[in-house]
């Protein structure tokens, strides 16, 4: 199987019945952006920019976040990278960063003061994350997205303090990206419900399932107990994200998904079913994807999957697998 994955490398990502499926990678380290020609994905989706802070000892200062975002992006080459602001703090603390006593006591971490919430109220570590990332982009096309973004005046938020950035960096005459292009990640199931509000305004939009799942099933992401307790396969998530997807469409937003639901081959066949067009993977799994994407018929898939959707299959896993045996 492994000679068979490492074949389909150089294959077209398209359906049975033609529809192109983009399989990008979720990354976070330099090293990772090599892992781009080792499978053959169509960029990186996700790159995590908070792990270059977790895995330093001070924080690290704006020269050496340009150096890591450029070596990345010459990686890439011509390959799109979607580089996500620094999602810290709740679980992921940074030992160097002072925090005042009331911030350290948090019962509930994933649900506290982190990523974008952070960000924005210590903004001296955005600003300079922006101009590393403009910096680093000059010349290129400069894919930035936020996390957990909760309520649309937080993405535009943020958003303005990247153009701030890039003004100021204009004034001075370096060097810019040739274009911005600004995405939300969808983990705050609240964010689904104003999204005739944020679309108009995003580039793209993309699907943290992790996050999404605990906050939808109010179920720890982390917790040993609850892993598998509820499944992504459930009708509840589907018709969640299958909501999101037409919505998107209506406003000619491209969605993609970049949780570990993705890398999962029934999931991903679930998405596709969904209508999703573009999942970002963590390497190993694009070529077990790309193999069942290549292998299915999209416009049957959307028809089961309506069918699905209905509620009257009491597992969908089940379902599903079937469907994918009698297939094969
Ligand atoms: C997610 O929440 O689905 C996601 C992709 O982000 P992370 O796993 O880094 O929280
Ligand atoms: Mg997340």
């Amino acid at each position: 199987r492994r000679a068979e994955f490492a074949a389909m490398r150089d294959l077209p990502s398209v359906t049975a019945d033609d529809q192109r499926v983009e399989l990008m990678v979720n990354a976070g380290l330099r090293e990772d952006a090599q892992a781009l020609d080792m499978v053959g994905a169509d960029g990186i989706g996700l790159f995590r920019t908070e792990f270059q802070f977790l895995v330093s000892a001070t924080l690290p200062q704006r020269e050496k976040q340009q150096r890591l975002y450029k070596d990345v992006l010459d990686a890439a080459g011509d390959r799109p990278v979607i580089f996500r602001t620094v999602d810290i703090g709740g679980d992921k603390a940074l030992p160097y960063m002072q925090r005042d006593d009331d911030e350290e006591l948090e019962d509930n971490p994933a649900m506290g003061w982190r990523a974008l919430r952070l960000a924005l109220d210590r903004d001296g570590l955005m600003k300079a994350q922006a101009r590393a990332l403009l910096e680093a982009a000059a010349g290129k096309v400069l894919h930035v997205m936020f996390p957990m973004v909760s309520e649309p005046w937080e993405y535009e938020q943020a958003r303005a303090l990247v153009e701030h950035q890039r003004l100021w960096l204009h004034e001075r005459k370096k060097k810019l990206p040739i274009a911005v292009k600004y995405g939300a990640m969808l983990e705050v199931p609240a964010l689904a419900e104003v999204l005739d509000i944020l679309l108009p305004r995003l580039d793209f939009l993309s699907i943290g399932t992790n996050d999404l799942t605990q906050f939808l099933f109010a179920a720890d992401r982390a917790h040993p107990r609850l892993a598998e307790r509820y499944d992504w396969l459930s009708i509840a998530i589907l018709r969640f994200l299958d909501r999101v997807v037409r919505t998107c469409a209506d406003y000619q937003v491209p969605v993609g998904v970049c949780g570990e639901m993705g890398g999962r081959t029934l999931e991903a066949m679930a998405l596709v079913g969904l209508g999703i067009r573009r999942l970002s993977i963590t390497p190993a799994s694009v070529g077990p994807v790309k193999a069942m994407i290549r292998a299915v018929d999209a416009a049957e898939l959307q028809a089961l999957m309506r069918e699905l959707l209905d509620g009257r299959a009491r597992d969908i896993r089940a379902s599903l697998t079937q469907w994918a045996v009698e297939r094969n």
